[in-house]
Parts: structure tokens; sequence; C-alpha cells
């Protein structure tokens, strides 16, 4: 229990302060709120992390945190008051790197494996979805899990597809690494030979020279066989996207930032296009473009943005800029030539004089130099301080770099990937760089900005609580401990990096991350308490009532009957 705040154990903490602000706010508030929020545990995560007891909401805002009894005090006859018996409640989370609106077109039609502790297990699921699906409709996993997950420690094979659904074509996806597909895949997707698969990409076969049912490749690769399957319809991407959405809300997240991805077009958000002007979005979606065409990216984004000016949108649905891939020269490159930086520092200077937000992703710190030059000569010339450019994974990122960065003002969005990684990277690169892998208090203390996230669904899990108790006990899923205790944040920092440091990277710190008055009221109440549970059931915890702009947008348990309908 070392990491645990102390000030997350210290109720009532600044109570003098609360009541100051319930009788600022009530004036103001001229009529009554349409809900109260009495008797909890409320994390505000205020500068003085105040934990209060009561919050009031009216017209999507928090309009006065305090007390029980003087928030009940500000109730009218139309008031709802919720009585939380002692439950924790934190600010709404914000994962700032998901791949959010793609998972979300295929939430319908796809099966996941997140959370399964075996093979059996992940079979159940494969045989649950055969059993309602058309006949010879595909059965697809695409990513979100590892092998080290399982107790089994071991790739499922073909033989254990097959008798899981033996009347469907499956579609399993590791990472961007490997796909493992039924026989009756193989020949729905026209595959006898390694000449059918897409660049680079190689059937596996055992001793005997038989295939496996393994397909291993790079990220090409898999994003082209990905490519091969079928498409969900439009409205089974809409039902797919409410479906997801309210599946974040039940793990308390109320916004995510999405950074584009692999197999979407302008086609693709279409869908999510839709479920805003329905007024049903659940989630805060606040979205970047992903580099089109190769060669053709400043081209596509003139295009694209002719329409769509930086910050367009409204609270539920924002246009963010561009990235995580801005050129195809420089995504997943460690050695760019000049042709390749120059191509990038003209896409990077016009969004910059268009005022635009960026993102990149970049893996290695080795070769981040080649990225922070550009955005160095960028700044040169047009200040990029105030344009809340970020640079995603970098998950050895060194002193120097955050330090060029912070010069930069650029911010550092940070994911959970060495929950699945980690027990890799101690066997091929050693215990001792897994110690800080990644940095975040290093992060911290040098002063970026740094945002809690996944990069889910295809390389992790979207669940925000298992990033946050990695976060703070460094443990893989196969239960090792990794970074040393110096890189372990408490659980308020987590906590804070998950809420308003990921607001910083959509212009919402002042707005989001914080249950203070004026801010939007975007909550989660909890099912156990985040600040006294033991480390290892955090990764379990969920929403027992989620709340997004005053809505409730989820309610579950004895709260249940307080969802209320999405819709205009
Ligand atoms: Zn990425």
């Amino acid at each position: 229990m070392k990491n645990r705040s102390a000030h997350l154990a210290i109720p009532g903490l600044c109570l003098a302060a609360m009541l100051a602000l319930v009788a600022f706010v009530l004036p103001v508030a001229a009529q009554s709120p349409e809900t109260a929020l009495i008797n909890g545990k409320i994390i505000t995560l205020d500068e003085r992390s105040t934990v209060a007891e009561a919050l009031a909401v009216r017209d999507g805002k928090i309009v006065a945190v305090g007390r029980s009894a003087d928030v009940r005090n500000l109730a009218g006859p139309a008031t709802r008051v919720i009585d939380l018996g002692g439950r924790t409640v934190i600010p709404g989370l914000i994962d700032s790197h998901m791949h959010a609106i793609r998972a979300a077109l295929f939430y319908a039609t796809e099966v996941n494996w997140i959370g399964t502790r075996s093979i059996p297990e992940a079979m159940e699921r494969i045989a649950t979805a055969a059993r309602t699906a058309r006949p010879g409709q595909w059965i697809i996993v695409a990513g979100g899990w590892t092998e080290q997950q399982f107790a089994e420690k071991r790739r499922p094979t073909q033989a254990e597809l097959v008798a899981a659904a033996p009347d469907h074509p499956v579609y399993i996806q590791l990472f961007y690494a490997a796909a493992l597909l039924s026989p009756s895949g193989f020949k729905a997707l026209n595959i006898t030979s390694d000449n059918d698969v897409p660049p680079r990409g190689k059937i596996e076969r055992d001793a005997a020279g038989n295939p496996t049912g393994w397909i291993n490749g790079d990220n090409p690769t898999i994003t082209a066989l990905f490519d091969k399957l079928p498409l969900p319809s439009f409205d089974e991407s809409v039902a797919g996207t409410r479906q997801f959405f309210r599946e974040l809300n039940r793990l308390g997240l109320t916004g995510i930032s999405d950074p584009g991805g692999f197999n979407l077009t302008a086609a693709s958000y279409l869908p999510l296009f839709r479920v805003w002007q329905d007024r049903e979005l659940t989630v805060r979606v606040v979205f970047s473009l992903f580099a089109q065409r190769p060669g053709k990216e400043l081209e596509d984004y003139q295009n694209l943005t002719q329409m769509l000016a930086m910050g367009f949108g409204d609270d539920m649905l924002r246009f963010n800029g561009i990235g995580e891939n801005v050129t195809w020269g420089m995504y997943n490159n460690d050695s760019p030539t000049e042709a390749q930086k120059q191509q990038y520092y003209e896409v990077a200077k016009w969004a910059a004089s268009r005022g635009m937000t960026l993102t990149q992703h970049w893996s290695n710190d080795a070769s981040v130099h080649h990225l922070l030059d550009v955005f160095e000569r960028v700044n040169r010339d047009t200040p990029i301080a105030g344009l809340r450019w970020s640079i995603a994974h970098l998950n050895d990122g060194s002193v120097a770099s955050f330090q060029r960065m912070k010069a930069l003002g650029v911010g550092w969005l940070m994911q959970d990937a060495m929950y699945f990684g980690g027990d890799g990277l101690i066997r091929t690169r050693g215990a001792e760089i897994a110690k800080h892998t990644p940095p975040i208090k290093t992060a911290m203390n040098i002063g970026i900005h740094v945002g809690g996230g996944t990069d889910a669904h295809r390389v992790m899990s979207y669940n925000p609580f298992v990033s946050l108790q990695w976060m703070i006990d460094g443990k893989t899923v196969a239960g090792t401990p990794t970074r040393d205790a110096d890189e372990l944040p408490s659980r308020e920092e987590a906590l804070r990096l998950y809420t308003q440091g990921s607001a910083w990277f959509t212009h919402d710190d002042g707005r989001r991350g914080a249950l203070t008055a004026g801010r939007l009221a975007d909550l989660a109440v909890l099912t156990k308490d985040f600040a006294s549970v033991p480390t290892d059931e955090i990764g379990g915890l969920e929403s027992l009532l989620t709340m997004v702009g005053g809505r409730i947008v989820y309610a579950a348990g004895l709260f249940a009957a307080l969802e209320e309908k999405a819709g205009r």
C-alpha cells in the first residue's frame, strides 16, 4: 500500500474551502441543480487533492462540490438526489491514445479475448459467437490479447479453432505479427501458398512441413490480410459504435482521443458521425487524421481539412489535427532519409501554420532525434508550444529526449504496452531495461505533459483500470514485476495522468479531468474504493454509474434504473 497517496486517505481535508465554494456557487446557480450526488467519497483531483462528500450538476456542468448537507440544501423539488452510500467517485477516465473509432466499427461483429485467462476460456468465446453467427459468417478476434495472459503460455492451435467453431471461417490476429486462420478461413481467402500472402507474410510450417494455420508477417502483412475480411455493414458498424462506447462507460471512460489507424478511410467515420448526429454518443471523442496515400499526405490533409478547421465540432466530437501517422516515410522508420524528413517537415510546417495539433507514433528513443530535429526546425519559424503536439509510445524515452520535448512543449502519450510486452522485453533486452520502461516518473519529474491510455484494441485491452494497475505496480499480465519503485507513480498520480493528463492533449484541461465547479460533469461511481482497494484488485474495478455531461450514460447494480436513454 506504500503507493497510496496520502491525500486520498484524508477525506474532508479542505472542508473550509468546500464550504466557501458552496456559498460562492449558490448565487450563480440561481436555479436548483438537476442532479445531486451525496454521501460519497469524491476524489476531486483538484489542486489540493480534496476528497469531498457530494456534488451538484446543472446544464452538464458541476455547480457545487462540498459536504452532503450543503449540497442537499441546494436541491429543489425537481432535483434528482442520488445517495452514493459511501462509494468512491472519480473524474471520468480519458484514454489519450485509443483506436476506438475502428474498434467500434467492428465491435458488433468481432469476438474479443480481453480478460480471458486460459485457452479453453478463449475458445469458449469463439464457440459462443459461432452458435449465434449466420452460417458461414467469419468469427474474428482482431488482437487485444497475448499468450502471456493464458495459463498455458502459448498460442492456440488451428485444431482448437476447428473444435470451437467447426462450421465457420475463423481469423485470430496476434498484434501486428501473426494471424491464425481455420482451414475454411484459408479457403475463403484463397490462400494456398506464400505467394497468396500479402507482402513479406509467410505460412508457418511445422517440422514435418505441414502448415500450422499461423501466418507470420509484419504490420503491412497483417493489415493487408485483415483488409481481405468482409466489412461489417453500415448498420452493424453503427450498432457496434453504440455498444463499444457503452462498454467503455462500464469501465469509467468518458473520453477518448483517437489517432486514426490502419484499415480506416474517410468513409469509416460515417457510422461515428451518425451516432453523434443522433445524440447517442456516450463517450467524448476527439480525433486526428492518419496519413492516407503514401507520397500524397499533404495533398490529402489539405483536401480533407478544407471544411474541417482545427477544433471543429462540439464537446462530444471534435477534430484535433493530424497523426499518429503523419507521413508514411517517417512511420516505423528508424533511419529516415533526408528526403523523408523534408517531406515530414513540409507537412508539419503546414499543420503548425494552420494551428493544428499533431501527434506522432514513435517507438524507439535511439531514433527519435530524427523527429525532434524536424519539430525543432518547424518551431524556429512557427512556435509549436501552444499547439499540444505529442509523441506516442516511446517506451524507452530518455531524459535527453524528454528534455527536448519539454523545451518544445511537446507531450508524451504513454500506454500500457508493457503489460503484455514486459515479459518479452525482459527476455530480449534484460531486466535492467525493464526497470525503467516506460519511465513514467522520470517524465513527470522532468515536467512534460503525460497522458494515460492503452493503444487498444488490437495491441492491448481497452480496460483503463488494468492500465492504471499496471502504472501503479509495474506488473505484467503474467504477474512479473518490471519497473523500479522510482518509476511507479502513486495512485493519485496515475489517476491524474488518466484524467487531466489526457485532457491536456485535447485542449480540455481546465474543462475536464477534475471534479470542480464549472467543469463538465463527467464522472464514474466505482464498485470499490480506488484509494484503498488492494493494488492487484484495481484492474478489476468497474463503474456502477457513469455520467457524461450530467447524463447518466451507464448504470448498473443498485443504480441500474437511473440509466438515461440516449437520443434527442
Ligand atoms: Zn501508434
